[in-house]
């Protein structure tokens, strides 16, 4: 195999793409690179400390420091950044020269081991929740030696990306990744407790994450003539196109050319960086895609999806495309999601969520699927307040993505077989009464039978659960953490069940048994195979007692209550006031989230979209009027029309001033609650209000005044 790091990565010419085995990772600083350039004794306590989950000695770090510096000026890079994932969503980098004073003036490159292993970036701006008061508002970036350093390509030179830990003065998560790592290291714990139990020992357990990600992209000249897609990147405004996607001609079809190239050119991007990016196609919507790379441990995969976007976003650019992550960029038009692929692996690969060939195994995989329906059962509604967003608002439960309500898929065969054990005797848990509950048989599931609900949150696929409820832009960090500590909580409610079992004297099946049937009763409401779309699944739910959110401001509720900070304080994932502050947060990204949606259509409106309408009726007038002056009778449906028009542009100005008060009004709400029920309630009501107006002058307004793109231009086939 050729030595990835040895390549020019800039010269990777289109003929030597066909081999990605040949570049897969080569701008990373990865395992088999460390293995090659560290000591023998470096690599092995690096190793190490990272199997214990341990800080390395400062000895190891300066080794490693070096070992990465001298790889990264041999690959050209001149600046190094701790890259960390915020709590606004976004990645954040500061960029520092490798230079320091050589003699005066005379500079060398120069990285030390405590430059890598921590970096005091002046973060004072990010949002904290409060969680570090002015005076301690240092926040400190701490290598995550689990994450491979990785190059950025910029026009004129490369930057060392080591990804990191955002923490507080006192050790406080400041950022996604801290929670996410800390859920990891808590649900292997407990599935290593339940392992030995079915005989299985193992040094950890990996959550698993493969996210499909789905996106848009339109014409860059055309989006950057439309304030709404450049500012709260969705229109805010806009008459439905004449051609939508009734027709669905999109879907998994070929792949235009232009836009082929663009994909072609991310999935290189990905290769060199390591992320496993596997399919690409188009999605249901017309200029909607989807790429998804192959699985991986849960915190590489999400650090790999915030890489994705940003790719996505400025690949896009070099092809003159802008790339919608927003989940609803155009009304009416299907919004995008990503489903949130997740399983449990043990260390040497065993996916724990995968039926196995005999009985045993299939009730080890029994015992961990009723864990994640007991986590889901008791927990949805957090699960549902993790994907709660002002973009995602417009996506859940529009009959295009699943519902609010959390459910779960399972698909017929599991279900029977469940059904099956909850009507059977589970004190006869017999190799023979195993064998008539068809558990001997669960190798038989079809992947393909239980893919077809595309309705469900929550689905079981397979061999692991796939949550699609996920928003296109969300960062997957949040809801994997809410999957992986709702689990630990319910393995760890099921691990002692069992031993209470065993110690009363049951054999090991029939305890198992007794187990699982427990939570199949206890979990019933949870499960549904039905239509998530349909309004009778929303009564049905209602009387099943499930929780239902419908929207960010009901959500936000569901993180104060006392089972919710639970599951986060007890094992230690969240303190109470990290928790606090990340409320808090969503609170008021909410908030701005509306406000600025609010602010771009003001303007639109006013600076734009009036202007045009008034000169598209005064021109007409003035028509009408030079018709009569040479003798022309104007017929009265010509005058109705142009009065119709006039009275709908009336009636804007005036919804254009109640959105500006409810603005007013809204911000100046004190109470942290009662401020987003005014921006999720009052500002989004009065928002829409407007825009229903603008979409029907739009639709008469003469289309060469009209002054930005439209809809069908927008989604037309990008050639
Ligand atoms: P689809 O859902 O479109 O049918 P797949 O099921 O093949 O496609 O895969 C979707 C995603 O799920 C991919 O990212 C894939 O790598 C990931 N995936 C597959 N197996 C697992 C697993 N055991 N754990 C987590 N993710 C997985
Ligand atoms: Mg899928």
């Amino acid at each position: 195999m050729a030595k990835a790091q040895g390549l020019d990565t800039s010269s990777i010419s289109r003929l030597d793409q066909t081999k990605i085995s040949q570049y897969f990772g080569c701008n990373t600083f990865n395992e088999r690179t460390m293995r090659e350039r560290l000591q023998k004794d470096v690599y092995k306590a690096y190793k190490q400390a990272l199997k214990r989950g341990v800080a390395l000695s400062p000895e190891v770090a300066r080794s490693v420091a070096l070992a990465m510096k001298e790889w990264a000026l041999e690959q050209g890079c001149t600046h190094f950044t701790h890259w960390f994932l915020p709590m606004t969503g976004a990645t954040a980098e500061k960029h520092d020269a490798f230079i320091t004073w050589d003699e005066p003036g005379s500079v060398i490159e120069r990285f030390s081991g405590s430059q890598l292993i921590q970096g005091e970036p002046d973060a004072s701006s990010f949002p904290s929740g409060g969680l570090r008061a002015t005076f301690e508002a240092r926040g400190y970036t701490a290598w995550d030696p689990a994450s491979p350093a990785f190059i950025m390509e910029g026009p004129l030179g490369k930057t060392l990306c080591i990804p990191t830990a955002f923490v507080g003065y006192h050790g406080e998560a400041l950022d996604h990744k801290v929670p996410l790592l800390r859920s990891m290291e808590v649900v292997s714990r407990r599935a290593q407790e339940a392992l030995i139990h079915f005989g299985l020992q193992t040094e950890s357990v990996v959550a698993q994450c493969g996210p499909e990600q789905e996106y848009f992209a339109v014409d860059l000249e055309l989006a950057q003539q439309r304030p709404d897609l450049m500012f709260a990147n969705r229109t805010l405004q806009g008459a439905k196109p004449p051609k939508g996607q009734e027709l669905e001609d999109h879907y998994f079809g070929s792949i235009k050319e232009r836009v082929l190239g663009f994909m072609q050119d991310v999935e290189l991007e990905c290769f060199k960086l390591g992320i496993p990016a596997k399919t690409r196609h188009n999605e249901v919507a017309p200029n909607q895609f989807e790429i998804a790379p192959i699985y991986e441990p849960a915190n590489l995969a999400s650090d790999h999806n915030q890489l994705l976007m940003e790719l996505l976003k400025s690949v896009g650019e070099r092809h003159g495309l802008a790339i919608l992550l927003h989940e609803k960029p155009f009304a009416g038009v299907n919004g995008s999601g990503k489903h949130v692929n997740w399983s449990l692996a043990t260390e040497e690969g065993t996916n724990l969520l995968e039926p196995g060939h005999t009985p045993e195994q299939n009730l080890q995989f029994l015992y961990f699927l009723s864990a994640t329906l007991k986590a889901i059962h008791t927990h949805g509604g957090l699960l549902r307040a993790a994907i709660a967003s002002a973009g995602n608002d417009h996506r859940l439960g529009a009959n295009e993505a699943p519902p609010a309500i959390m459910s779960v898929f399972l698909g017929a065969q599991l279900n029977h077989i469940l059904d099956a054990i909850e009507k059977g005797d589970a004190a006869d848990a017999s190799a023979k009464h195993i064998l008539d509950l068809g558990i001997a048989n669960l190798p038989m599931i079809e992947k393909d039978a239980t893919d077809r609900n595309r309705t469900s949150p929550f689905a079981f696929t397979g061999n692991k659960f796939e949550f699609r409820a996920v928003g296109s832009s969300q960062p997957i960090a949040l809801p994997l953490t809410v999957i992986n500590a709702a689990v630990a909580e319910a393995l760890e409610g099921l691990n002692a069940r069992l031993e209470a079992e065993l110690k009363s004297g049951k054999e090991h099946q029939a305890a198992v048994m007794a187990v699982v049937k427990q939570v199949i009763v206890e979990t019933k409401a949870i499960r549904f195979e039905g239509n998530g779309y349909s309004e009778a699944w929303k009564q049905e739910a209602e009387r099943r007692g499930l929780p239902h959110a419908k929207d960010t401001v009901a959500a936000l509720h569901i993180w104060e209550q006392p089972a919710s900070k639970a599951v986060f304080t007890r094992p230690g994932i969240l303190g109470e006031h990290e928790l606090e502050a990340r409320v808090h947060i969503r609170h008021e990204q909410y908030q701005k989230a509306v406000a600025i949606e609010t602010q771009v259509l003001r303007e639109m409106a006013e600076t734009q979209i009036l202007p045009s309408i008034t000169a598209d009726l005064g021109a007409r007038a003035e028509s009408l009027s030079r018709l009569q002056a040479v003798g022309v009778t104007v017929p009265e449906p010509m005058k109705a029309a142009l009065q119709a028009q006039v009275t709908l542009a009336g009636e804007a100005q005036v919804r254009l001033a109640a959105m500006k008060a409810a603005l007013v009004e809204a911000e100046g709400v004190e109470d942290i609650h009662a401020r987003t029920e005014a921006f999720g309630n009052k500002v989004n009501l009065a928002k829409h209000a407007l825009r229903e107006v603008l979409d029907h002058l739009e639709e008469a307004c003469d289309a060469d005044l009209w002054p930005l793109p439209k809809y069908w231009q927008l989604l037309s086939p990008l050639v």
